[in-house]
């Protein structure tokens, strides 16, 4: 069967005012390889850069113990680095002297300012699974310049939504504040629980969206599964989110970020020139990025034409 549309396509009655917002927009992420490992790459994507100023966003595993991650010494300038663990456990060690291991329910927090540089890898006598997601946070003009800093957090503020529980990574959600870093209006929590309905208070002048992590959730009727960002918008009051199981879900959301950023390899900056700088800045060793203890081999960094 083919056309013309029928009322199941567009009801008579649909009105001809403003078309009704999608409630949900879902862009599959990209498959990626960092270290090694596979990842489904949530954030950056063509049709959105960022959530807030959350800007990147890799979900790697749930992976067996033989694909463990070693990603050797490598810059950042201009973001937080927020590291997020469902399984498994990840030694951070970076240019401040820092050397954290963390661990499921855990956050990691690293700010690079001007220049910081790390390691990731599994620690040698740990074998099990390996699940998580990695992300980063721009830094608005006012930190940027600043000097790096990492911040570990044991514990995080949790709080009942239904059917499932949050963990508050960094802002607010229902009164609970995260202790963690945020250089602007940010949110991030993860939504954990089991079949049924969690209501999630939202910041109503945030951007929000939703990644799953693990099973499958239904919000405003559509389906989000692993693989994807559902883009959820501005203006929202609250976030109703329905599973027929076991599920898993992490919420980004915050102030739309208005600073027209440029990211290059683990740069995220303003213009090109301030890219291809620190790519050369790192490759010459340049003391703004420190020395990490690893024995992971550095990362060079490639080609970036300013
Ligand atoms: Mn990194």
């Amino acid at each position: 069967m083919s056309g013309p549309v029928t009322t199941e396509d567009v009801p008579l009655d649909a009105g001809c005012g403003e078309p009704e917002a999608p409630e949900v927009e879902l862009l599959p992420s990209r498959d990626a390889t960092v270290g090694g490992m596979a990842v489904r790459r949530a954030l950056p994507r063509r049709q959105r850069r960022t959530v807030g100023a959350w800007c990147f966003a890799d979900h790697f595993g749930p992976v067996g113990p033989s694909a463990a991650m070693r990603v050797g010494p490598h810059p950042h300038i201009g973001l937080h680095t927020v590291t997020w663990l469902v399984d498994g456990q990840v030694v951070h060690h970076d240019s401040l002297g820092s050397e954290q291991v963390i661990r499921p329910g855990q956050l990691n927090l690293m700010t690079a300012g001007h220049g910081v540089s790390h390691a990731e890898e599994s620690p040698g006598d740990h074998a099990g699974d390996l699940h998580g997601v990695q992300l980063w946070v721009a830094q608005p003009e006012a930190t940027r310049h600043g000097p790096p800093a990492f911040e570990h957090h044991a514990e995080l503020p949790r709080i009942s939504l239904g059917a499932a529980a949050a963990t508050v990574l960094v802002g607010e959600v229902g009164g609970e504040r995260s202790p963690a870093r945020a250089d602007s209006p940010l949110v991030g929590a993860e939504l954990a629980g089991r079949r049924g309905r969690s209501v999630v208070p939202l910041e109503a002048g945030f951007e929000h969206a939703v990644i799953v992590l693990e099973g499958e959730v239904t919000v405003g009727g559509t389906s989000i599964a692993p693989g994807a960002l559902a883009y959820l918008g501005e203006g929202r009051e609250s976030l109703t989110i329905d599973a027929a199981g076991a599920m898993r879900a992490l919420l980004l959301g915050g102030e739309p970020f208005t600073e027209d950023i440029v990211m290059g390899w683990n740069f995220v900056a303003r213009s090109r020139d301030e890219i291809a700088r620190a790519a050369t800045d790192w490759n010459a060793g340049h003391e703004r990025f420190g020395t990490v203890a690893s024995g992971l081999a550095r990362i060079p960094a490639p080609d970036l034409p300013g």
